[in-house]
């Protein structure tokens, strides 16, 4: 067979550049804040952080619609911090070298179909028809520099807060999540890490407006759409 096709990279638009940055890979963090590992019943002991990934063409951005996943009805918002990598990382990094990786932050939702989740982890199987479907990474625009640390993070469905936590709050820091995914994975410029959720996951509906913010840097909004 002839190949006649090509594929577009996925990118997201920078802040203030008229580049875009090309996505390479796509890491997630569970339960990240004790207060929504608590909502999940999850144990809220320390221990290794929980990875999972989506592919990088999971991607939405800023001006696009989202559409309602097929195969679900209990569709989970999640609002996350998202940190993009600049750099290529050598090896393992540790905490202290590991924000010289980081070339700017966003704000992005973990969408879940949670009923699938639920059903995965009640007989102890992989995540990845839960999280890593099409369109299950809507993300804003990229704002270059120094990613927050102490601001509130929250998010907004039909005009109606759902979920708010401080970053301060995270149960593993993005220096100690950025030498925990090293030890894993060849990082490297391009990856974006999504830094868990908050309590106050619910569901999303068709027609349905989020807002998603972080005060005093970053606001983001999108519509969910019919598939
Ligand atoms: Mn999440």
């Amino acid at each position: 067979m002839e190949l006649l096709f090509t594929l577009a990279q996925p990118t997201l638009p920078i802040e203030g550049d008229v580049r875009r940055f090309p996505v390479h890979r796509i890491y997630c963090v569970g339960r990240n804040f004790a207060e929504h590992a608590r909502e999940m019943g999850a144990s809220i002991e320390r221990g290794q952080p929980v990875f999972f990934m989506k592919p990088a063409d999971a991607i939405v951005t800023e001006g696009e619609p989202v559409p309602y996943p097929p195969a679900t009805i209990d569709l989970h918002h999640e609002v996350e911090l998202v940190v993009a990598l600049g750099r290529d990382a050598d090896g393992i990094i540790t905490t202290a070298d590991a924000d010289a990786l980081v070339f700017g932050y966003a704000i992005g939702l973990d969408l879940t179909r949670r009923d699938l989740q639920a059903r995965a982890k009640a007989k102890s199987l992989p995540w990845d028809t839960a999280k890593g479907f099409d369109a299950s990474a809507p993300i804003s625009r990229i704002i270059p520099g120094g990613y927050p640390r102490h601001e509130r993070l929250w998010l907004e469905v039909n005009g109606t807060l759902r979920q708010q936590g401080a970053l301060t709050d995270l149960v593993f820091s993005v220096p100690e999540v950025i030498h925990e995914l090293s030890k894993l994975y060849r990082l490297r410029a391009g990856d974006l890490i999504f830094m868990g959720t908050p309590a106050g996951v619910a569901a999303l509906q068709p027609g349905d407006s989020f807002r998603a913010g972080i005060d005093g840097r970053i606001e983001f909004r999108g519509r969910i759409e019919a598939n």
